[in-house]
């Protein structure tokens, strides 16, 4: 396999793209790699939060769903509010 060169285009400290030497048949080299990395760590962060996000919102339906039921059933009569900011998971 020929060596090839690392696919970075630069950013606002570099003029054009990289010339260093890609390593391990990625496409960027020693430099680089972990800044394309990160970026793509951070991407899936986000779509984690979303995620728990999205999943508070399904528990508090259940819990609201709950709370009517036992309220209709007279077992319930004071509720503590959901405090959706300190669940923990
Ligand atoms: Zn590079």
């Amino acid at each position: 396999m020929a060596e090839s060169k690392c696919q970075y285009m630069g950013n606002s400290h570099m003029v054009g793209s990289c010339t260093k030497d890609a390593v391990g048949g990625k496409s960027y080299c020693t430099d680089h790699l972990h800044i394309v990395y990160q970026k793509g760590t951070a991407r899936a962060k986000r779509h984690k939060e979303i995620r728990v996000v999205n999943n508070i919102r399904m528990w508090e339906n259940l819990f609201n769903e709950a709370v009517e039921q036992l309220e209709a059933e007279g077992e319930f009569s004071s509720v503590a509010p959901v405090d959706v900011d300190n669940l923990t998971f």
